[in-house]
């Protein structure tokens, strides 16, 4: 035992990050199932600060394998800018990462088109992308004309689905957005090239992971961005364009659930929200501005201001459903030591009525006031707290009661961004 999945239980940037490179000292394989480099983990190792947006965060741990799984999107120029970076910080990953045969390539037409919709939004609702080609490129793979690593090493079947591919592209490049057209050839030699290069990483890691799990060695899976950005169980359309959730981690791996032991959700002890769409806890601006500075909430991976707010229980205990998480780690509580009274949402008071489930209509919830509870702060410092014991006794009790109410239990409980700074129940 164990095979983990571990999940963002709010809107993403719930220092996932950390909480993979905690769990990565005693797991075999790390794995990411979807998503792309819009993806932002941040470690912290002593005075030194890791971004990775592609290759899992296990990689920082010298035993471990890593995996892009299938549901990944592949921009390949971002994924050998971290490869560069990582080993020129020393660490190895020529035989350590491997890439799925199933995992579909980002070209430079899906930024392209990422940029013109969310300019062409500007008049309606922007959705706040992170304009990597992300959403495209799964847009592609659904109208079954996506690219994917087997199809680029295979340089014959390659050449004739890039040319079927590229004429529809620039038709709508030319008629619909009045932009120039993206040349076959540069992208013929561009793709040759990075094939040659990714072909050393690629494998079917559906195998190797099935694999793994028959020798008994422990997988997991880092999910990327958060639940309320699932493509399914989020605030959509202001959501990713793929399963962050538990269920990603199947699909986007080609392992069957049954061998999933434990499903843990982090969270927050606030809330945070990055791009557009509904925030029904957001802060005054005072508080907003106090937060974010103290939290650093700045998005890892494009820098823009995330917008604060106060726990949201409704949201989290959706999360607990739509993931059957096994147990919550919450992270950043030091960032509240300072309150005098921390706020709790228990419910959402839509149109007069009181609703305790989260809706799927995202028009209503942008409506939604909040139910608070209120909970007296600490105003201690806790980060140099080792155990549970030793955190002040308002924190313990504001810890409980946001287990009480997402009804999970809490299993980690992380006080600073360093790795000394977690304590695990
Ligand atoms: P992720 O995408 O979920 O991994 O989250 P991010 O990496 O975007 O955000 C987490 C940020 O918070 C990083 O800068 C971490 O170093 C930092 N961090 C993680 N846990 C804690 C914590 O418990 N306290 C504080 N103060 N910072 C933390």
């Amino acid at each position: 035992m164990s095979n983990i999945i571990l999940v963002g239980a709010q809107w993403g940037d719930e220092g996932k990050g950390k909480i993979i490179d905690i769990l990565a000292k005693k797991s075999d394989y790390i794995i990411r199932y979807q998503g792309g480099n819009n993806a932002g983990h941040t470690i912290k190792i002593g005075k030194k600060q890791f971004i990775l947006h592609l290759i899992p965060s296990g990689i920082l741990h010298p035993h471990t394998r890593c995996v892009i799984g299938n549901g990944v999107v592949v921009d390949p120029e971002a994924l050998f800018k971290e490869i560069a970076f990582l080993q020129q910080e020393g660490i190895s990953v020529r035989k350590r990462l491997c890439i799925s045969d199933r995992a579909h390539l980002i070209f430079p037409f899906h930024p392209l088109i990422d940029t013109l919709r969310e300019e062409d939004r500007q008049k309606r609702a922007k959705i706040g992308t992170t304009k990597r080609g992300i959403g495209p490129c799964y847009g592609d793979k659904m109208m079954r004309l996506g690219i994917r690593m087997c199809d680029v090493i295979d340089e014959a079947y390659f050449r004739e689905r890039l040319a079927n591919i590229l004429l529809e592209k620039n038709r709508i490049f030319k008629n619909i957005y009045k932009s120039p057209s993206c040349s076959y050839q540069k992208l013929l030699i561009t793709y040759r090239n990075y094939a040659k290069r990714l072909k050393p990483y690629i494998t079917d890691t559906t195998l190797l992971l099935n694999d793994a799990i028959g020798k008994k060695k422990r997988l997991l899976f880092e999910g990327a961005q958060g639940t309320l950005l699932d493509i399914d169980h989020g605030t959509y359309p202001f959501v990713t364009s793929s399963n962050a959730t538990a269920g990603g981690a199947m699909t986007g791996t080609g392992i069957g659930p049954t061998h999933i032991d434990h499903v843990i959700g982090v969270v927050k002890a606030y809330t945070t929200r990055v791009g557009e769409g509904p925030l029904p806890t957001a802060f005054s601006s005072t508080m907003m501005e106090k937060i974010r500075e103290k939290g650093g909430e700045y998005g890892a991976t494009t820098g823009r201001p995330r917008r604060c707010g106060w726990f949201d229980a409704v949201v989290v205990r959706h999360a607990a459903l739509v993931n059957g998480l096994t147990s919550l780690a919450v992270t950043k509580l030091d960032v509240l030591d300072e309150l005098s009274t921390i706020k709790v949402c228990v419910g959402y008071r839509i149109k007069g009525k009181i609703i305790r489930n989260f809706p799927a209509n995202t028009r209503l919830l942008s409506n939604a006031k909040p139910v608070y509870e209120e909970h007296p702060g600490w105003m201690k410092p806790t980060g140099q707290s080792k155990h549970f014991k030793q955190l002040p006794k308002k924190a313990r009790a504001y810890l409980k009661r946001i287990s009480q109410l997402i009804r999970v239990p809490i299993s980690i409980v992380s006080i600073g961004a360093e790795r000394s700074r977690t304590i695990v129940l």
